[in-house]
């Protein structure tokens, strides 16, 4: 077993990381259950209310789509709290630090993996 990041308190990260859970578990859901989202209809052919409702929805699909990213992340750092990783890097082992910790609960990359990682994959802005 590793030791916890000092000045860390697993238990309220784990009862933060379990709401955080339930709470995104539950609009995933909410989002999941509009039979509307993800239907097949054009974007762009009309002009006025359907567009600005295909935009909405594009960007419910945005938010669905990053919803389950944070899920997934916080669902990691809850499992590696059970098995006595958190705190420890995904990708090196290398232990993250507590400020970074305390700032992302639920991060399961020290800074300099989470760094490389966004620059292999930029993020798309526009
Ligand atoms: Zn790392």
């Amino acid at each position: 077993m590793s030791s916890p990041p000092s000045g860390v308190d697993l238990v309220a990260v784990r009862r933060d990381l379990e709401a955080r859970r339930d709470r995104t578990r539950a609009r995933v859901a909410a989002l999941a259950q509009r039979p509307e989202l993800g239907s097949a209809q054009g974007f762009g052919k009309r002009i006025g209310d359907g567009t600005i409702e295909a935009v909405s929805r594009l960007t419910e699909i945005g938010v669905g789509e990053s919803l389950e990213r944070g899920l997934a992340r916080t669902e990691r750092a809850l499992a590696k709290l059970d098995d006595g990783t958190y705190g420890r890097c995904d990708t090196c082992g290398k232990p993250i630090g507590r400020a970074r910790l305390l700032a992302i609960p639920d991060g399961v990359l020290c800074l300099t993996c989470a760094e490389s990682a966004r620059q292999v994959r930029p993020p798309r802005r526009r």
